[in-house]
């Protein structure tokens, strides 16, 4: 019997198979789940191909999280593909180049960043809730953001405010019985990895640090823990934040 055997699940964030999406959608499948994935604009095809790379290639939605219109109708695209959703993945960030330059950012690239990065998770979630109810689970992805980082700017303050927000939808969806979780990941090579400048130096210092040692280029024990998160075997945590990052967050 498998962990997710008969959960309808919806994952976004899906872009290449170094995705952190890519990975917990695989297991998912293999866990016994059927997956609806999303992908937005030029990244569609792109996603269409490595959906392929599955054990079976699933049905892709468009969501654009910055598009009312697309948030609008996603309950109804979803809803061709399965009768409901057991469990959401928000697998989503972003921030322009500018925003990884603390004391300079102009506030259109933080705002850019804050709108994608964590507002999104509430409009993630105020557009599936009518296919979710009591046991479903929303699982999003953060980079531990109680602390400054040598580099990570303005997309630090931006998973903050994601942060906070995953405790106010639990608040607030918690008496529907939908529990909202998040994966505070250690670094991984991924395309949003590589597209901050100074990704490295977390790479360098991170496993050494942990206990546990890290390796940047496995997102398995991260897609694990989400999966874990989407199954029933959390019944009674919601507004938690899982450190999946070789205990470095332990350590002083
Ligand atoms: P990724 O580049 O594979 O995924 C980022 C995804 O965000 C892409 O699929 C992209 O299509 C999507 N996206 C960007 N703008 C969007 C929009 N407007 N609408 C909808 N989707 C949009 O990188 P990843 O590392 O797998 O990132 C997934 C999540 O994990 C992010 O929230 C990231 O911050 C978080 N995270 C990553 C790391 C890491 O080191 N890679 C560590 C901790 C947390």
């Amino acid at each position: 019997m498998g962990l997710l055997d008969g959960k309808r699940l919806l994952v976004t964030g899906v872009l290449t198979d170094s995705s952190i999406a890519f990975h917990v959608a695989r297991f998912a499948q293999e866990q016994g789940a059927t997956v609806v994935l999303s992908s937005f604009g030029r990244q569609m095809k792109i996603t269409q191909a490595i959906a392929r790379r599955l054990p079976s290639a699933p049905p892709l939605v468009e969501l654009d999280v910055t598009s009312t219109e697309n948030l609008a109708g996603l309950a109804d695209a979803v809803r061709e593909h399965v009768d409901g959703l057991d469990g959401v993945l928000h697998s989503i960030g972003f921030a322009p180049q500018g925003a990884f330059q603390f004391l300079t950012a102009p506030w259109e690239d933080v705002a850019t960043a804050v709108h994608i990065s964590a507002y999104s998770l509430k409009a993630l979630a105020v557009a599936t809730e009518p296919l979710m109810g009591p046991g479903s689970s929303i699982v999003g992805l953060t980079f531990d953001a109680s602390k400054a980082w040598p580099v990570y700017d303005w997309m630090g303050v931006a998973k903050a405010a994601f942060e906070s927000t995953a405790r106010y939808l639990a608040r607030d969806l918690g008496p529907k019985g939908i529990r909202v979780n998040l994966v505070a990941a250690g670094p991984i090579r991924t395309t949003a990895a590589k597209s901050i400048p100074g990704f490295q130096v977390f790479e360098e210092s991170w496993g050494s640090k942990a206990p546990l040692g890290w390796d940047v280029n496995d997102p398995e024990p991260t897609a694990r823990t989400c999966c874990g998160l989407l199954s029933d075997w959390f019944p009674a945590t919601t507004g938690e934040i899982v450190h999946v990052d070789g205990g470095f967050h332990a350590i002083g």
